[in-house]
């Protein structure tokens, strides 16, 4: 598996079905992650700061429409062409369908950790199938994955209740959350994390706050405790309008750092 790591940023919000502003977070993303109010050092002991671990692709260019969800499969398709581990920087969670389209051509078996307050399973959502709430539906619809898994899950509904078992989904809801919470692999995983599954008193800087949440130390022990090859993930649904205190940029970057740290020790 190749060892380089990726990030590249996606500006989108069109499909956010409450409020806009996620768009504007990925370069806030990267410069609380370089800011010198931390070091560069994971937890597992890498130094993100050393030179070629990462290539920077910046942040997309998008047009508007449904068109633009082609334009960010494409982008990864490229990325994973190249040999680099892609971590995308949202935007909403719609973006998470044309990034999972792309590794689904790379990776035939796939699990995805899935870290929201909410599913993501409606089938479509105030009429739009393309919906932010919509995303897990549409990757099982198409079979991209071999193996969902959602956790921090404290908003479900019926419809998507019924929708987790037609596509037989792995939900961990949050009332159900133990600390000691373990999952055994036998695929890549990717990582795709909604920033709203983490409690609002730790990052309020969401579109959707749902108190009950994760702690961040919950969430990051969930990731350093995955015994498998990470090969990609995507921080989403960051706010910045919502983000008084600046402390969800933190949150976002220390997310960031802590997975790219799990992705590299992870290389076989
Ligand atoms: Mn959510
Ligand atoms: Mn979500």
């Amino acid at each position: 598996m190749p060892n380089k790591l990726a990030i590249i940023g996606f500006p989108y919000d069109e499909q956010s079905s409450f409020m806009r502003g996620a768009a504007e977070a990925p370069p806030l993303i990267r410069s609380a992650f370089w800011s010198e109010a931390s070091n560069l050092w994971s937890e597992t002991g890498v130094d993100l700061g050393a030179k070629d671990i990462f290539f920077d692709a910046g942040d997309l260019k998008l047009g508007s429409g449904v068109e633009t969800l082609g334009e960010i499969e494409r982008s990864i398709a490229r990325l994973l062409g190249d040999g680099l581990r892609p971590i995308s920087l949202g935007g909403d969670h719609a973006i998470t369908y044309p990034i999972i389209k792309a590794f689904s051509q790379k990776y035939p078996k796939l699990t995805i950790l899935h870290f929201d307050a909410h599913p993501d399973l409606y089938d479509e959502f105030q009429g739009n199938r393309y919906s932010h709430a919509c995303p897990f539906a549409r990757i099982m619809a198409a079979r991209l994955v071999s193996r969902p898994i959602q956790v921090g899950i404290r908003a479900m509904t019926g419809h998507q209740r019924e929708q987790v078992s037609r596509f037989g989904v792995e939900v961990v809801e949050m009332k159900d959350w133990r600390d000691d919470l373990n999952f055994t692999f036998d695929s890549p995983v990717y990582i795709s994390f909604d920033m709203d599954g983490l409690d609002p008193a730790f990052a309020p800087g969401v579109s959707h706050r749902e108190p009950g949440g994760l702690s961040t130390r919950q969430a990051l022990d969930l990731i350093l405790r995955v015994e498998a090859p990470i090969v990609g993930a995507d921080i989403v649904e960051f706010n910045p309008k919502t983000d008084a205190s600046g402390v969800t940029e933190m949150v976002c970057a220390k997310l960031l750092k802590e997975i790219a740290g799990k992705m590299l020790q992870s290389r076989p």
